[in-house]
């Protein structure tokens, strides 16, 4: 099956940090594949800033060898590759700097979309913002986006948006949150709101729970400090399950349009009840397997920040009082795997007798790895011994469903299109963004004032012993991690 590709405007991006990791790993993979489907026009333009003095030329020859690495093994095709480079350009340019900023503005056309990538570290954010407007580089129409994290707390994040709206209008800032872009989680919406098979059992009255769980293999990967400092609180439950949670128990919008779609997330957000010290669980790896423990690996032998967290919170709304949703996230755990579990309530009677087993319905929305759906549904074993029964998966995946040969797009690609489209839906919206930490920062002060240690946790196990008491205290179970 072939997707139906619709080049975007033309445009002039500006991708400042372009020699960084970012820039490297996904911004140009994502531009490229965009490219050789044809989804850039011939005058699209990408062009690359930092401090390195690099001619035009060695950044096209950087570009090269970042597409090499990280198109996921698949080697470019060399005529899209060489007409792909051709597109690049490139200007030497320090953020806090004057020099550089004039060669850009000639650099950038009038009559294109012009968009501003901010792959840098935030507290560069405020001289870029700062450059743009002295350089008379922010038109009304102009696009800035806005790497994570987006502050460490509600002060920082208040005074970060409050920067941005000194220089641009809402309308223009795309604060990404990369799990928005990612295929499955705008599945989860058309799941939603595309069929009505589910909408009258989305709430309290049929949904028994929901676990949102996101699990990494990997450690901290170099990103000992910044990490030491976030914990898993900050660096994934802040955002990127928030936002899961948020599609999942939203209402439904009355139009598929960023502000409608933002406001109703937004909603759940405040009505998401303050997390009780008992329901939450941290957890930090330790040594074993030859990998160094948490602390080791961050180089601070005291740290008290969690590389695990588990918690319960409910949803203070008509929808879903009475359904708990259970989060959890974590590093060096036993597999890869992403999914949100919705799990259904029992069927009010049993036809077949109490000694039936019984199994409950199970709606699971697999991100990574192999994105796709299973729907847990009860049959009769078959074969003649009576009606005994059994739980099977209905199972899809998407690549399977697809047919051969479909590409699942990274996150990056549709969200850097959805910029030059000029539309916000896929992207947090200032007062979201608000809202989160205002509902994060009691949990993470709660911890300092009570001293709170994190559990250990062995790498390569599912995390916890006590993130496993969170759900048996409810009768209740996580799913295994696999
Ligand atoms: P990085 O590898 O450290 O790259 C930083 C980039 O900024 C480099 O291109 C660097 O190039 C440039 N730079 C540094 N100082 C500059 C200045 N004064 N003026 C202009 N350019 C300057 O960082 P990264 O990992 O790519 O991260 C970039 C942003 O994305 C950060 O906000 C990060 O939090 C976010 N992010 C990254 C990841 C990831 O996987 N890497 C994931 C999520 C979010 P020069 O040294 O040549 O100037």
């Amino acid at each position: 099956m072939v997707a139906r590709v619709i080049p975007v405007d033309p445009f002039d991006l500006v991708v400042f940090g372009a020699t960084g990791d970012l820039a490297r790993r996904k911004i140009l993979p994502s531009l490229f594949r965009r490219f050789a489907d044809g989804q850039m026009p011939p005058e699209a333009r990408v062009i690359g800033a930092a401090r390195s003095p690099l001619s035009p030329a060695e950044f096209r020859a950087h570009a090269a060898e970042a597409l090499a690495e990280y198109l996921d093994g698949v080697p470019p095709d060399p005529a899209s590759m060489a007409a792909f480079l051709e597109r690049l350009d490139y200007v030497a340019l320090d953020a806090g700097d004057a020099a550089g900023w004039q060669t850009l503005a000639g650099r950038l056309r009038d009559d294109v979309v012009q968009a501003h990538y901010f792959s840098v570290a935030p507290a560069l954010f405020a001289d870029l913002a700062a450059g743009l407007d002295r350089h008379g580089l922010n038109r009304p129409e102009t696009r800035v986006v806005v790497e994570k994290p987006f502050g460490h707390d509600l002060g920082s994040a208040r005074a970060l948006n409050a920067m941005l709206a000194q220089h641009f209008d809402e309308g223009q800032v795309y604060r990404i949150d990369h799990y928005l872009g990612k295929e499955t989680v705008q599945n989860l919406m058309a799941v939603r709101f595309a069929n009505i098979l589910f909408e009258p059992l989305w709430n309290a009255r049929f949904v028994d729970h929901v676990q949102i769980t996101v699990a990494e293999t990997v450690g901290v990967d170099g990103r000992g400090s910044y990490y030491d400092d976030a914990g898993a609180m900050r660096d994934m439950v802040q955002n990127h399950l928030m936002q899961l949670l948020c599609l999942i128990a939203m209402e439904p919008p009355h139009r598929f349009d960023p502000d409608a779609v933002r406001d109703e997330k937004l909603k759940v957000i405040r009505a998401l009840d303050p997390v009780q010290p008992g329901d939450i669980v941290r957890g930090q790896y330790g040594a074993g397997n030859g990998a160094k423990g948490f602390a080791e690996e961050v180089g601070n032998p005291g740290t008290r920040t969690e590389s695990y967290v588990a918690l319960k919170v409910g949803v203070s709304s008509w929808r879903w009082k009475g359904t708990p949703f259970y989060l959890r996230t974590g590093k060096r755990l036993r597999a890869r795997a992403s999914e949100i579990a919705v799990t259904f309530r029992d069927p009010p009677h049993s036809i077949f007798g109490e000694e039936a087993p019984w199994r409950a319905n199970v709606l699971v929305i697999r991100l990574q790895p192999d994105e796709g759906m299973t729907l847990r549904v009860m049959i009769k074993e078959p074969g003649p011994g009576g009606m005994r029964l059994k739980d099977v998966a209905l199972d899809m995946s998407f690549a399977e469903a697809l047919g051969e040969g479909v590409h699942i797009p990274d996150a990056y690609e549709r969200l850097i299109m959805d910029v030059i489209r000029g539309n916000q839906t896929l992207f947090m919206r200032g007062d979201e963004v608000e809202a989160a930490w205002a509902w994060t920062d009691p949990v993470i002060a709660g911890w300092s004032e009570r001293g709170d240690r994190p559990h250990p946790y062995d790498p390569g196990s599912s995390g916890p012993e006590d993130a496993l008491m969170l759900m048996h205290r409810d009768g209740r179970r996580w799913r295994e991690i696999r």
